[in-house]
């Protein structure tokens, strides 16, 4: 039986339309979804305008509870909801067990504890007043996400949104929207009333743009591509939407001499070619100073060589296919390009008979103003690039349009802390990399966008700060 919508429950679309959703392990059809339009978006709007209000006067400690019921039935079903991930996405079920479903339990764990900790202010003002705060929430919470880490990243704004007392409404990504419709039923089994979660599958331009448009909908929280995000940015504007932007990145990991290189070698690897390289915050540029430059490709050669790519459901996996035939076609046209422009590759290349799939890839010889060194790719391709002096490598670091993160490797921790600070970037990694955590905030700058997820930072934006005065005479 195919999926429906939740909206409440499972419930067709209204049209009856249904999409393929595509198999990036065959290319052939994995399952047809409900095609909910601007009518079922409507239907999910105005079930959370009922139901949340009464979720906002709930008491804290009840809201608490189900997130954290939630977060327990999330790892109960860890080894079901891993496998849908992993099938519909294509990434490896190994990477999908320990990392994906775990840190979408331990964010609603995290958020269950801020159910109860929201505070406002008293504030010292002129007179003989008193003045207060209170958070307050939305309403109604849109979140619009992409397929390389649907699950999760659907986690990070519904756990804090229901925290403060949003409702929400998600569109999840049309190549991978299983895992969203599963957390939906968690929500439900967990003891989250109707309407405060729906799940609307569907096409961006379709569901995706009429939850954007929606003028019941107060914010939208939204994770995709940077041109994507413009649109939205564009079409929020007309009802004066709230909106936080998570977008792409190019992000630089520069390594110094005075490193331990071969730790960082073997980190570059996976930061470059984690989840195929599907990955936002991916180490895709890795700047090397020049005289460790031939032992680290050497050793990141050796490394990525090693990874196996095969099918996401083989446990041995450890870089699967990419999602959609579109999708490879794009990454293997920027490999076809990075020749073209020069540079040498030297490791990776189409794989397997069938199915979307690239062996880790390594471009060396690379100038950077190739659009493989200055545009994202969202696959495993990774660009390597020399450097002789800070200067220059805080200067190559932030020769694109992306600020979302970057990485640092040295022992000269001031030289770290002092090109932290510099870097415009929403997260730096020093001596590490890709390391995230509920409670640390997450975002971009620049054009990887606005808005933070994680942590205190996100309930600044799923609130509303009213200023209460009382006349004390
Ligand atoms: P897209 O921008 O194509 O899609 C993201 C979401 O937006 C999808 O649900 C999509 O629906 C929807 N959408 C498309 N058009 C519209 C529209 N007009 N109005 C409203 N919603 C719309 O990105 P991808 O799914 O291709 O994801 C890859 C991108 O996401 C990469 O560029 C990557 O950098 C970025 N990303 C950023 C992260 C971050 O935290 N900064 C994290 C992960 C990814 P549909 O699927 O139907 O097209």
């Amino acid at each position: 039986m195919n999926p429906e919508l939740w909206i409440e429950e499972e419930r067709p679309a209204i049209g009856g339309e249904l999409f393929a959703s595509a198999d990036p392990a065959t290319g052939g059809t994995l399952v047809m979804l409900a095609r909910g339009k601007a009518e079922d978006i409507d239907l999910a709007v105005s079930a959370a305008r009922r139901a949340q209000p009464l979720w906002a006067a709930t008491d804290p400690n009840e809201r608490a509870r189900i997130l954290w019921r939630a977060g327990e039935l999330l790892m109960e079903r860890r080894e079901e909801l891993a496998r849908i991930e992993a099938s519909d996405s294509g990434k490896p079920l190994s990477n999908a067990l320990a990392i994906d479903v775990p840190r979408t339990a331990d964010t609603f764990f995290y958020y269950s504890g801020w159910a109860t900790k929201l505070e406002g202010s008293t504030i010292p003002v002129r007179g003989p007043f008193l003045n207060y705060t209170l958070r307050q929430p939305l309403g109604v919470i849109g979140a619009i996400t992409p397929w390389n880490f649907p699950l999760l990243l659907a986690a990070r704004k519904i756990a804090p949104a229901l925290a403060v007392g949003n409702a929400v409404v998600l569109k999840p990504p049309e190549e991978a929207s299983l895992s969203s419709l599963f957390l939906a039923r968690v929500l439900a089994d967990a003891g989250l009333p109707p309407g405060l979660l729906s799940v609307v599958t569907g096409l961006g331009e379709e569901a995706g743009a009429a939850l954007v448009a929606h003028p019941g909908v107060a914010k939208i929280a939204f994770t995709g591509g940077t041109d994507t995000g413009r649109l939205v940015m564009r079409n929020a504007s007309v009802t004066l939407k709230r909106l936080s932007l998570e977008l792409g990145g190019k992000s630089p990991n520069i390594l110094f001499a005075d490193a331990d290189v071969g730790a960082a070698a073997t980190a570059a690897v996976s930061a470059a070619f984690y989840n195929q390289g599907e990955l936002c915050t991916a180490g895709s540029r890795l700047l090397v100073e020049r005289s460790v430059h031939d032992r680290v490709v050497e050793a990141v050669i050796e490394g990525a060589r090693k990874l196996v790519t095969g099918p996401p459901l083989d446990p041995a996996t450890q870089v699967g296919p990419l999602v959609s035939e579109g999708h490879h076609q794009r990454v293997l046209d920027y490999v076809a390009q990075g020749e073209a422009e020069g540079a040498r590759r030297v490791l990776g290349g189409p794989w397997g008979p069938q199915g979307y799939y690239l062996s880790p890839t390594v471009f060396t010889g690379v100038d950077p103003s190739m659009r493989i060194a200055r545009e994202e790719i969202f696959g495993p391709v990774l660009a390597v690039m020399p450097f002789d002096t800070l200067e220059e490598a805080a200067a190559l670091a932030e020769a694109t349009e992306f600020g979302l993160a970057a990485g640092i490797w040295t022992r000269d921790i001031g030289k770290a802390h002092r090109l932290a600070a510099r870097i415009q970037a929403g997260t730096v990694w020093i001596n590490t990399y890709n390391r995230f955590d509920a409670a640390s905030p997450y975002g971009g700058t620049r054009q990887s966008g606005f808005g933070r997820e994680n942590g205190r930072a996100v309930l600044d934006e799923l609130t509303e700060l009213k200023s209460v005065w009382v006349a004390l005479d």
